[in-house]
């Protein structure tokens, strides 16, 4: 169990209730998708995503299904499945779907994988690596941002498969590692130790390292026993990772 269980909110099937004790609504119960962002999801796959050197019917079926809009504030959701980063508050971005379903791609993900994801931001990348069969240990630093993350994953039906924490995700999350994928969705100045010791053997991280806001480059970490192997894939431009290891 993690040390602090103040910083960590666990949910499990029996706690998708709300406080009248009835189960949460079930994704049925959503609004639907208008013709207009239907048709722009349907761009967003397959002109963005398949159209360039995504390949994997997993992760495009995964991205297909997810609601990106409604892990979106409202006065920006007309562009939600437009190739962009959008603004999520806090000064904080969504990432932009293409770099998200690379960074997917790239873990090569299996059912049933533990997956530590660092910045839960708005979810959406979340909800994408459950979708995907992974069970998702999540940090975030802002308290506003975790909560309105906990709040779409739990409306989509997420939420059983994730546990959530405020904290700094540099330091990582000792109590349940070792992990098979690690995944930084915020840009620091070098890898931070304590995440590759919290990669299990065969293990895969992702993180983009670089500038504080510049040039960056998304770096793939494999680990074999105890050997690292370090790889440059991607440039990218993420927001700033803020912490120990980070800016
Ligand atoms: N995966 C997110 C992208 C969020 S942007 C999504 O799909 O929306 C990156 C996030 O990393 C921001 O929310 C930022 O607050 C967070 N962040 C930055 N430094 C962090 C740290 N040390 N620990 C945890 N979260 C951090």
């Amino acid at each position: 169990m993690p040390s602090d269980p103040d910083k960590t909110r666990t949910r499990g099937i029996a706690d998708n209730r709300d406080e009248t004790g009835r189960p949460a609504p079930s994704p049925a119960a959503l609004p639907n998708l208008s013709e207009e962002l239907t048709a722009a999801r349907d761009v967003m796959i397959d002109r963005h995503l398949a159209g360039r050197d995504i390949t994997d019917e997993a992760v495009l079926g995964a991205m297909r299904r997810v609601r990106r809009d409604l892990f979106i504030p409202e006065s920006v959701r007309v562009y939600s499945y437009d190739d962009t980063p959008l603004r999520i508050g806090c000064g904080q971005t969504i990432s932009q779907p293409y770099v998200v379903a690379f960074m997917t791609q790239t873990l090569r993900l299996e059912p049933g994988m533990r997956v530590l994801e660092i910045g839960t931001g708005s979810g959406y990348q979340t909800a994408v690596l459950v979708e995907l069969g992974a069970e998702v240990f999540t940090i975030e630093r802002h308290d506003d941002l975790s909560l309105a993350a906990e709040h779409a994953l739990d409306r989509l039906g997420y939420g059983d498969r994730v546990t959530m924490r405020v904290d700094d995700g540099t330091l990582g999350w000792p109590e349940e590692a070792p992990f098979d994928r690690i995944l930084v969705t915020a840009a620091g100045p070098k890898v931070p130790s304590r995440l590759t010791d919290q990669l299990a053997d065969g293990g895969r991280l992702l993180i983009p390292v670089g500038e504080h806001r510049g040039r960056q480059d998304l770096v793939l970490v494999t680990k074999t026993g105890d050997t690292l192997n370090r790889e440059e894939i991607l440039p990218v431009s993420f927001v700033p990772l803020v912490g120990a290891d980070g800016f």
